[in-house]
């Protein structure tokens, strides 16, 4: 069924109101009566036409009121559309333009000297390969983010083992996290069941266990928690680190947001990490916040349909 209009709702409002009215106030003003009497004498007969000619006048006129507000509301959604995906272009570009610069850098330095040192050339190749994984990375996270915005339906659901699969991801994080000396503590229940995306289930745990292990800092504690809540299971995912200042946290899930510019890059981050986290929660139906106060670490809630 076609979703109704905040206009059109406003309309039906106003109108179904004004109907009640004048049944009420009109018709049956006096409780005696039955209410076929209002036609029977001639002065409330004119008043049920005079009121019905009013209501439809000002039907009319509610009505061309809506229709203009609808057409300003999805003008205005419009052109917001407009603006955000001019941003994100420019904000890919200016992503795309570091790396790339860089491989050109690199490669046209080898090549210009031929007769280069055999260390020296290693050297700029392993920097040129390194920039060439992050731009793939890039665009790796950016067709996720395009394919959950844009084609949602391709995106397969299954019966998902949650607790495996966030095994998993410790499993295949265990020499950061062991290089980082970090602990994960795993409080999940045994086989969590969720029918959902199992690639955008594991984007969720590991690109939030990987940044805690970015940036939350040596020696750090990860605790990860789950209970079931009527159709949802909620998790928490917290860490006891640095975390961040309350002013950052409503834009972490932006794309391309970040706190620490040259922290992020250095360390690989292409900052669409927490914004395919987001996504991927809302492709399950749930919700997504995130709690901190600089110094006392970051926690993540959030909840994935059963
Ligand atoms: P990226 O990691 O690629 O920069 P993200 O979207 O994953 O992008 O994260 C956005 C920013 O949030 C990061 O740049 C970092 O500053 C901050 N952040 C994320 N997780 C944590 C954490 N556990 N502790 C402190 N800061 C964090």
């Amino acid at each position: 069924m076609k979703k109704w209009s905040e206009g059109r709702k406003m309309w039906v409002s106003v109108m179904v109101i004004f109907a009640i009215y004048a049944v009420f106030f009109i018709i049956f003003d006096d409780f005696d009566r039955s209410w076929r009497s209002a036609f029977d004498e001639e002065n409330d007969l004119h008043l049920v036409i005079f009121s019905i000619v009013v209501m439809v006048g000002l039907g009319a006129l509610l009505y061309r009121f809506a229709r203009s507000m609808d057409e300003r509301i999805s003008r205005e959604q419009a052109e917001k559309e407009v603006r955000m995906r001019r941003e994100l272009t420019q904000n890919i570009a200016h992503e795309l333009k570091t790396p790339v610069a860089s491989i050109l850098g690199f490669t046209e330095t080898i090549l210009d000297n031929p007769d280069m040192a055999e260390e020296d050339k290693q050297l700029f190749l392993t920097r040129t390969h390194s920039q060439a994984q992050r731009l793939t990375a890039l665009l790796k996270d950016l067709s996720m983010l395009n394919r959950m915005n844009n084609a949602p339906q391709m995106l397969s659901r299954e019966r998902v083992n949650v607790s495996r699969l966030f095994a998993d991801v410790v499993q295949e994080t265990a020499l950061s996290l062991q290089r980082q000396q970090m602990t994960v503590d795993n409080r999940l229940p045994e086989d969590i069941i969720v029918y959902g995306n199992a690639s955008l289930i594991y984007s969720i745990f590991r690109n939030l266990i990987d940044n805690a292990i970015d940036y939350a800092g040596k020696g750090t504690t990860i605790t990860v928690r789950g209970r079931q809540r009527d159709d949802f299971w909620q998790f928490k995912i917290s860490d006891n680190g640095i975390g961040i200042d309350s002013q950052h946290l409503e834009r972490i899930f932006e794309r391309f947001y970040r706190i620490d510019e040259g922290r992020s890059r250095t360390l690989g981050g292409s900052g669409l990490g927490l914004s395919i986290v987001k996504n991927a929660v809302l492709f399950h139906q749930g919700t997504i916040t995130a709690q901190s106060a600089a110094g006392q670490g970051l926690s993540f809630v959030f909840t994935l349909r059963k």
